[in-house]
């Protein structure tokens, strides 16, 4: 069995942004020589999402109003933020949209169905943050 690993790293403009990462994780699988496994894609750190969806605006923007009003920003509203902190939102729309992705190999690409596309989901950006690309297979 052959793996390999790739890091990738995120700086956004904003506080909240979703990015195609895609073409990244393609090319990642065409380094790694791996023609026939698993893709496993995951955000390092626990105010950020790795998701697949739809690349639509529209569907990003629902996305985003969806989960302010689930988790509103905000500093008074949670404990998490008596600590100091101001991120208990971001926080819990990275527990909704989820840690990682795992995605097959096969034939040496990844075995999406027709729409799939992967994103990194940023709710505390404007700072450094790292995603993990790990190809394990043959
Ligand atoms: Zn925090």
């Amino acid at each position: 069995m052959k793996s390999y690993t790739e890091y990738m790293w995120f700086n956004t403009k904003n506080r909240r942004e979703f990015i195609n990462i895609t073409s990244e994780v393609e090319e990642a699988v065409k380094k790694s020589g791996i023609t026939e496994g698993l893709c496993l894609v995951n955000a390092m750190h626990i105010t950020s999402s790795v998701f697949i969806n739809d690349d639509e605006g529209g569907l990003h923007k629902d996305f985003d109003a969806w989960l302010e009003k689930l988790a509103p920003f905000g500093k008074e509203k949670y404990s998490h933020n008596l600590t100091g902190e101001d991120n208990a939102d971001a926080h819990l729309k990275r527990t909704i949209m989820g840690r990682e992705i795992v995605a097959a190999v096969t034939k040496g690409k990844l075995d999406f169905g027709p729409w799939e596309q992967i994103f990194y989901g940023e709710f505390d950006g404007m700072r450094k943050k790292r995603v993990l690309v790990k190809i394990i297979g043959e």
